[in-house]
């Protein structure tokens, strides 16, 4: 399994919320009033297309899919 940073995960996250920050030249994380420490408090499963994540800022909307975390996991090589 491929490893990810938590903060470049929650930072890419994929629901329109974030996307939206993004549009607007702002970072998903961290937003306002967000934890010192960005820690995944729940993970499960999306049918069996991805993953979704409870991030402890109280964020959950995300939907991580095993394409896109493939995607980037071949865009970084090995490093
Ligand atoms: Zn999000």
């Amino acid at each position: 399994m491929s490893r990810f940073g938590l903060e470049e995960l929650r930072i890419n996250c994929l629901c329109a919320e974030c996307r939206g920050r993004r549009e607007q030249g702002l970072e998903a994380w961290p937003g306002e009033g967000a934890p010192a420490v960005l820690r995944i408090e729940n993970a499960q499963e999306v049918g069996n297309w991805g993953l979704n994540f409870a991030w402890n800022d109280g964020h959950t909307t995300g939907i991580y899919t095993w394409e896109i975390l493939r995607g980037w996991d071949d865009e970084r090589g090995d490093r």
